[in-house]
């Protein structure tokens, strides 16, 4: 299987093409198609030469993904199910918002984490996605829009999707280096969030990489009691070690931290646990901002709901009572398989479910 050419940094691009007898400038050539233009394929880049096209096609592919599914809500929320080379199914998500278009990736397949309110820890991790793999994502939105002729671009991306970001730090990185150039997608610093569920020493790792990015925090419990019973990993990164390397990110980058926490009704949102909130980010009020997110219910995870309104707003009003900025996020594509990691685990129950009727 060739792997795609998206999985090289612009550097990497310049190296391969003068090792192949090319000069610097042309790995910029096609960069520019590839970022700027938005080909498809090796043989729509008409200032390159037959030869060299040849050369290309010999050693990648463009896009490495298959579209699947679409599923557009009403909301303008646009989900896809993308096929890997090895017929393995990802998810990503497209978001409209008041300031842009904002894509949600996935970085590996299936997630080994298993958090107890999460429909991609059902499934355990069966590869991490390579950086041009994620990119692909990227780019076969960006596809969608340019196909119907509309003149929106990708302006947000956040690291969201099915698996834990930092299991796959390497190749995250690279793919926060691509679409972040400035010679290709461009997409700011500042407009892409990673979401970790808290592995403590890759937040150290990441505080010192001098990337601009966002960094989110799923936290999700005020103590190590209650987070370890619904996020398993916080048994071995409890809320000193993970707060220790949040202290360190803040300190060296002088950054924002976003903490996400999804309510669950009577498990995490009664006021007590917000008190418990408010004191554990007493020390870096003015640098973290906490985001209160709906649960979408995951139908094997029953032991879960909702919390009703009044307890998102006492929960809310005590994080304000405290000084803690705090926001209650918006939900998008309710109409549709809209929590992380549904339209996979649901399409994979449906294929299975035809397979057996095939069988039978
Ligand atoms: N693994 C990373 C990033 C992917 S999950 C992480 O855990 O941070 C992205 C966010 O979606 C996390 O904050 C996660 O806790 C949240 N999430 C997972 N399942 C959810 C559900 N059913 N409803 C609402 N949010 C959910
Ligand atoms: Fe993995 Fe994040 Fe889901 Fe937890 S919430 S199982 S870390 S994807």
């Amino acid at each position: 299987m060739k792997p795609s050419i998206y999985s090289l940094t612009r550097d990497e691009l310049i190296d391969w093409a003068v090792e192949h007898g090319e000069k610097k400038f042309r790995a910029t050539q096609i960069w520019d198609w590839l970022y700027r233009k938005r080909v498809q394929s090796f043989e729509e880049m008409t200032n390159i030469s037959k030869e060299f096209i040849a050369v290309l096609n010999e050693n990648f592919c463009v896009n490495p993904l298959k579209q699947r599914i679409v599923q557009e809500s009403a909301d303008g929320t646009v989900k896809y199910l993308f096929e890997l080379p090895d017929g393995m199914l990802i998810e990503t998500v497209l978001m409209r918002q008041h300031y842009g278009l904002s894509v949600c990736v996935t970085t590996q397949v299936g997630c080994n984490i298993g958090c107890t309110f999460c429909a991609s820890g059902l499934i355990k991790k069966q590869r991490d996605l390579n950086n041009g793999e994620i990119t692909a994502q990227i780019m076969l939105v960006q596809k969608y829009f340019d196909e119907r002729g509309l003149d929106e671009r990708v302006s947000h991306v956040v690291v969201m999707g099915i698996g834990e970001p930092f299991d796959n730090y390497t190749n995250v990185l690279k793919f926060l280096r691509t679409i972040n150039d400035d010679h290709g997608l461009a997409i700011g610093a500042r407009h892409i969030t990673v979401s970790t569920s808290g592995l403590a020493h890759k937040i150290k790792e990441f505080a010192n990489e001098g990337v601009q990015v966002n960094l989110a925090v799923s936290l999700h419990a005020p103590n190590n009691d209650l987070r370890s019973s619904i996020m398993k990993i916080n048994r071995a990164f409890p809320i000193e070690k993970l707060f220790d390397a949040i202290h360190y990110y803040i300190e060296t980058t002088n950054r924002r931290v976003t903490f996400e926490y999804i309510m669950l009704n009577g498990v995490n949102d009664g006021v007590e646990q917000a008190k418990e909130l408010a004191a554990l980010l007493k020390d870096i009020k003015k640098l973290s901002y906490v985001n209160l997110i709906p649960y979408n219910p995951v139908s094997e995870h029953d032991q879960y709901s909702r919390s009703p309104k009044e307890n998102v707003m006492a929960f809310y009003d005590t994080l304000k009572k405290n000084g803690i900025n705090c926001v209650v996020r918006q939900e998008h594509g309710t109409d549709i398989d809209a929590a992380c990691g549904q339209l996979r685990s649901n399409t994979m129950k449906k294929d299975k479910a035809k397979r057996a009727e095939v069988k039978a």
